[in-house]
């Protein structure tokens, strides 16, 4: 059989790739690939990085490419085979997986090619020896018999408890529930939470409507509902999730989960040989130190503390009352409401997305010094797609991009970026990048054609910010090429970074136009969209302060027990906080980030790269938001050199000094007049 998922060059052959291709694929080159270890390390004498590191790497750059394809239909034309096929590789991969990260020969491998090769080595290749060097410790490689096998144990635990994590908070979501019978109570709420609730009610065989404690629902009525009482059970269900507060008391608990989890993810620090958990988060990371992060964030809190507090000020003024926990979204929505009213339905139909796209590529462009053009008629997997080829000015190509902007059935919600095919030349393989650009927009209907919302332009630049992180690197060895090898908390750094030109009333006009009239967006809705921007910025720096402080506190100290946990919260709500919070909050319990999720001693990384981003706009504000140098200096500085830089070193080539927080803070309009809009 002729298993296209096996092509090794040229594009996925989409519309001939069928679920029993899957499978079998990925065995073949998952075998394949397991002999192949063997084949070169036994071949390897000495291991150099022409015997070793290249056909290793060129290795995973086929997995990778038989995969891709795969992965990209499951979430765009997910069918029960395809996605049962999909699941089927999961164990494959991820043993392979585990297999490559513990393997000692391995280890051992590269650590002789760093040893007695690395000085003749390009700093790329240094770095991306070290980077493996790295993981492979961090895996447990490089630790004697007995403690390895205690910290395995201590990972498979691990992931268990975050497994449960997870369980208790969806069955303490799922537990409760807010039967209404007078339709007085849910006056406020918009037309489809009631349906929602409606059909909530009648799917269970009840009158009236039945309120669940999903987060559409919970959002809804914290920030719509009238009914005061209505707001504060909401609030207390949902602050007391999986916890020993609240209407569900003790049935979920996270407490005894919480704990164990600190304590086991402190004993692996400790194996490992770092102080704290915290520690060992941060090696992998751009930011050098716990108490850097910890000055970071408690410095970014110090100055947005004054605009919070006349934020919150101008909440209680609008209210006219004293307000509690349950009040603050509430009236917050009734003031954005008041002081910026501009609703996505007026704005849509200004931004078609022909004309948002064509914008964007223009303004990408002139920016970087690229053309992005029709790339021609290839195989896709639907009617939607569109096929570009983004070339250097003189014409050379320098990779492919697949674009399918709409919703969809059977496609996964949500906006991302993909790898099609990473960047490689290695011995025999000569490949330039393609990237998935995949949004959920509002498709086109008979009569009009797809219109965005403002929120929409944005995501669509995020996501075109991670495409070029991918299509314009230089970098050749696939571990460090694009976005891969990049330190965890920089990878946002592109994408955040080109969100602000969709905010920018230069680009803004090139991206708008009527779908009908073709008249420009007119300048007064254009105002008010951007003074929209900043509504409660710094309540918003607050809060997420609030909950990275919180995190990298609980992770850099010895481990606490349930009480403890909500001891520290309460400390750091204490020092910044400035909405008030009731005793029997429990948001730690539900922090599925740091317990159930990967952002453990890293949730700090959203605020992080919003400085980096914000700083390396902040460039562009001073230059003109066009100017071609600065656009040079952001796509060879950072974007050409994927991960083969390290991250701090990156930005400071092409900001000529360390990140700083002031851009961030003026961006949000923190430390100006933050009142006079309300
Ligand atoms: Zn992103």
């Amino acid at each position: 059989m002729d298993n296209p998922l096996l092509h090794e060059t040229g594009l996925p052959a989409f519309s001939r790739i069928r679920p029993a291709h899957v499978e079998p694929a990925i065995r073949t080159v998952i075998e394949r690939s397991r002999a192949q270890v063997e084949e070169i390390l036994a071949a390897a004498q000495p291991p150099r990085w022409d015997n070793l590191v290249m056909p290793l790497e060129a290795m995973e750059h086929r997995l990778a490419r038989a995969w891709a394809p795969v992965g990209h239909l499951n979430a765009v034309h997910n069918t029960a085979a395809l996605r049962e096929a999909y699941n089927a590789c999961l164990p494959i991969l991820s043993d392979f997986g585990s297999e490559l990260g513990q393997h000692e020969g391995l280890f051992r491998a590269y650590e002789r090619v760093l040893a007695e090769q690395g000085p003749e080595l390009a700093p790329g290749q240094r770095k991306i020896l070290e980077d493996a060097l790295r993981d492979f410790r961090l895996a447990g490689v490089a630790l004697p018999p007995a403690e390895r096998a205690r910290f395995r144990a201590i990972m498979q635990e691990l992931s268990m408890l975050g497994a449960r994590f997870e369980e208790h908070l969806l069955d303490a979501t799922q537990a409760w529930r807010l039967e209404v019978h007078d339709p007085a109570r849910l006056d406020g709420l918009p037309e489809d939470a009631r349906t929602r609730a409606r059909e909530a009610a009648q799917s269970r065989g009840l009158d009236g409507w039945a309120l669940t404690l999903d987060f559409p629902a919970y959002h809804a009525v914290m920030s719509h509902a009238t009914d005061r009482e209505l707001r504060r059970e909401f609030y207390t269900a949902w602050v007391t999730r999986a916890s020993e507060c609240g209407p569900t008391a003790g049935r979920f608990d996270n407490g005894p989960v919480m704990e164990e989890i600190l304590r086991l993810r402190h004993e692996a620090a400790r194996i490992l040989g770092f102080e704290d958990y915290a520690e060992l988060s941060l090696a992998t990371k751009m930011a050098p130190s716990v108490a850097e992060v910890r000055t970071f964030l408690e410095d970014l809190a110090r100055r947005s503390r004054k605009a919070a507090l006349a934020e919150m000020e101008a909440i209680r003024q609008f209210a006219g009352q004293p307000l509690e926990a349950w009040d603050i979204a509430f009236w917050s929505e009734r003031l954005r409401e008041h002081a910026y009213e501009v609703s996505d339905e007026e704005l849509r139909p200004y931004f078609p997305a022909d004309r948002v796209m064509q914008g964007l590529f223009e303004t990408a462009g002139e920016l970087f010094d690229i053309r992005i053009v029709p790339g021609g008629k290839v195989d896709t997997w639907h009617d939607d797609v569109e096929f570009f080829r983004i070339e250097n000015a003189d014409g050379s190509v320098l990779g492919h991009l697949y674009t399918d902007l709409y919703a969809r059935e059977q496609k996964r919600g949500g906006a991302w970026m993909d790898e099609c095919v990473g960047r490689a030349r290695l011995a025999g393989i000569e490949a330039l990048p393609v990237a998935f650009l995949v949004c959920n927009f509002m498709p086109p209907t008979g009569t009009r054609p797809g219109l965005l919302s403002h929120d929409d332009v944005v995501t669509l630049f995020h996501e075109f910010g991670h495409c070029l992180h991918h299509l314009l690197t230089r970098v050749d060895w696939p571990s460090a090429a694009g976005i891969n090898g990049v330190a965890w908390d920089a990878v946002e750094l592109p994408s955040q970074f080109l969100e602000n030109f969709a905010w920018h009333p230069t680009v803004i006009e090139r991206l708008s136009g009527h779908f009908e009239s073709g008249a420009p967006l007119p300048r007064e809705m254009l105002e008010r969209l951007i003074a929209s921007r900043n509504f409660q910025s710094a309540m918003q720096m607050l809060r997420q302060v609030e909950f990275a402080l919180f995190d990298i506190r609980l992770h850099g100290r010895a481990p606490v027990d349930a009480a403890g946990v909500v001891a520290e919260l309460e400390a750091v709500r204490r020092e910044i906080a400035v909405v008030p919070y009731p005793g029997f909050n429990r948001f730690a319990h539900g922090f599925s980030h740091i317990f159930g999720g990967g952002y453990a001693a890293g949730y700090y990384s959203y605020k992080w790269a919003e400085v980096l981003s914000a700083d390396a706009f902040s460039l562009f504000e001073e230059r003109g938001v066009m100017d071609p140098e600065a656009g040079r200096r952001f796509r060879e500085c950072i974007l050409e050199v994927g991960g083969s830089v390290d991250a701090l070193e990156a930005f400071i080539a092409f900001r000529g000094r360390p990140p700083e927080p002031e851009p961030l803070l003026r961006l949000s309009g923190i430390g100006t007049d933050t009142l006079s809009a309300a």
